[in-house]
């Protein structure tokens, strides 16, 4: 499969693939490849970058398509806060259903603010901030993601158009002003849990995100019992 891969863009060459592999998941074999940036990575964030790869990607035809930014203490630990490990669930198992398909893993913890800022950040959390207000204190920029090193991916990759997975529409945006011909947005809704629901409650009202509004009426609960609904795969909370 790594034979198929286009050469880095001629006097563009800032992020080369450095290592391929199968990986052996849950939800079947992909091929993993790490690529490497040589821009300068800030708040201690990496500038090695991934693509998870599934079935043929380069015929032409669109494929489906998640642009996921690394979240250690959801990912690795499990926390509760936000829904971005069931975000990445529900892309590889969709992508396994279909067989095909790919997700651009960046290395942006924290939103773009690195894994120490983000803490922080969790930490006036703690105290009553919510998810905007909290990098505001921090003198941090909101959302500090970007997204052009995924486009040089796919078009590495050899990708030519994509199904995006998320339901963050400035990501759509973002990713077709970088070039890339987004054909549809393909809704990750993830049950919400007390512990998430305001955060996703700050996504839909304040960061335009299409989620529904009925996923939020869990309030946060300092009960040390698991939360009732943090199954990636059940549905969106009821009503
Ligand atoms: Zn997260």
């Amino acid at each position: 499969m790594t034979q198929h891969l286009q050469p880095a863009a001629p006097g563009l060459a800032r992020l080369e693939r450095v290592a391929s592999a199968p990986l052996p998941t849950a939800h079947g074999t992909f091929e993993l490849h790490v690529f490497r940036s040589n821009q300068p990575a800030l708040h201690g964030l990496s500038n090695e970058h991934l693509a998870l790869v599934m079935g043929r990607v380069d015929a032409g035809e669109p494929v489906v398509a998640r642009v996921h930014s690394e979240c250690l203490t959801s990912e690795v630990f499990g926390s509760l806060k936000c829904d971005c490990r069931g975000q990445l669930e529900r892309a590889m198992a969709e992508i396994a259903r279909r067989g095909r398909g790919v997700i651009l893993y960046l290395r942006q913890e924290g939103r773009g603010i690195g894994l120490a800022n983000k803490i922080r950040a969790y930490a006036l959390q703690a105290q009553g901030a919510d998810t905007i207000e909290a990098n505001e204190l921090l003198h941090l920029p909101v959302d500090a993601r970007q997204y052009d090193l995924a486009a040089e991916m796919l078009r590495q990759l050899g990708v030519t158009s994509i199904e995006l997975m998320t339901n963050n529409p400035d990501k759509v945006d973002a990713m077709r002003r970088l070039g890339v011909s987004v054909e549809k947005r393909i809704p990750t809704l993830v049950a919400a849990n007390p512990f998430s629901a305001p955060y996703l409650e700050v996504k839909r009202r304040r960061m335009q995100h299409e989620l529904p509004s009925g996923m939020f009426h869990a309030k946060p609960t300092h009960d040390s019992s698991p939360p009732p609904d943090v199954d990636a795969d059940a549905d969106p909370a009821p009503h």
